[in-house]
């Protein structure tokens, strides 16, 4: 029986990174799905639960992606509350990677060392990636301080992930260099989590801290998010600081995500949103 995981997007056209990793992770078919909103849901989803019976439920699976992580959470909720009892199918929300993103560059940070009452800033914190890694590192006990360069979409964005992971998250503005070094001092770690080519930490500023011991960026694209630092570098020492840079943190998440769309078709009622996801990252070499 061939696997088939329907993919809903909320973008017109699905994602084809999504596609070809679900082909990679074993998928033998991909029915697609694009502009999807929450109404037209529960019809596509009754066509994965009722075609297939008792065990054989387990070979179709839902992965929900797209570029906007709330209209994605909705489309899950949709998901979930189509099924009944025993009569579902496994399903996955990775809008935006937003999930194995920031699944793999928290598994690389605490590769370091533990962060429990540590502080952790994520710089740029607002978007997909920074606001679920911002409460995953909550979730290990850090003190996490989510930045924006406006200090009310900072606030809220901490409010959105305090209300998500039931945990405690900081916010602040910085939105000048003078802030940002600011803002790191007595930090113990910082991820960089700004949009693709914004350079958010100088040499300097990092080299001269004499608490960061954990630095990590996602941005791949030049400017990299952590000045004179290379994307390949995995947990590169230089002046006391442990450096994780994009691609590194990228070979990860490829890994994460291809296990994660692997092990949807191991049984029919797996629910794998950011907790679960790096619960299954734990068992993957960093
Ligand atoms: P995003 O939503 O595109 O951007 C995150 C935040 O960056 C924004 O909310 C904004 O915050 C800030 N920002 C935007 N332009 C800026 C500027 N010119 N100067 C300073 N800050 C700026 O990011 P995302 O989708 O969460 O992705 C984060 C990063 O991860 C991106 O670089 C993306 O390319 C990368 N990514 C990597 C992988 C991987 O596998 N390595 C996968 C997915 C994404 P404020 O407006 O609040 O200041």
């Amino acid at each position: 029986m061939k696997k088939i995981l329907v993919q809903l997007d909320n973008d017109k056209f699905p994602s084809v990174f999504d596609a070809i990793t679900a082909y990679d992770a074993g998928v033998e078919h991909l029915l697609q799905y694009g502009d999807i909103t929450p109404p037209q849901v529960r019809d596509l989803v009754y066509g994965a639960m009722f075609t297939r019976g008792g065990d054989e439920l387990k070979n179709s699976a839902v992965f929900v992606g797209g570029s906007d992580v709330t209209a994605g959470e909705k489309i899950l909720k949709e998901v979930v509350d189509s099924f009944f009892g025993p009569v579902r199918v496994s399903a996955m929300l990775d809008s935006n990677g937003c999930n194995t993103t920031a699944v793999a560059a928290v598994r690389k940070m605490l590769s370091v060392d533990e962060v429990s009452g540590k502080k952790i800033v994520i710089l740029a914190g607002t978007g997909p990636v920074g606001m679920r890694a911002a409460g995953l590192l909550a979730l290990e006990g850090a003190d996490v301080i989510l930045t924006s360069r406006n200090l009310e979409k900072s606030e809220k964005a901490a409010a959105i992930v305090a209300a998500r992971f039931k945990c405690d998250i900081s916010a602040a503005k910085v939105s000048s260099l003078e802030e940002t070094k600011e803002i790191l001092t007595d930090a113990f770690a910082v991820l960089c989590a700004g949009a693709a080519g914004t350079m958010l930490l100088p040499e300097a500023m990092w080299a001269e801290n004499s608490t960061l011991r954990v630095l990590a960026d996602v941005n791949a694209v030049p400017p990299l998010g952590i000045e004179k630092t290379k994307p390949h570098w995995n947990g590169k020492e230089v002046a006391g600081k442990t450096i994780f840079g994009a691609l590194s943190i990228g070979g990860l998440k490829m890994d994460i995500h291809r296990k994660c769309v692997s092990q949807l078709f191991s049984r029919n009622d797996l629910l794998l949103d950011a907790e679960e996801i790096y619960d299954i990252a734990k068992s993957i070499d960093k």
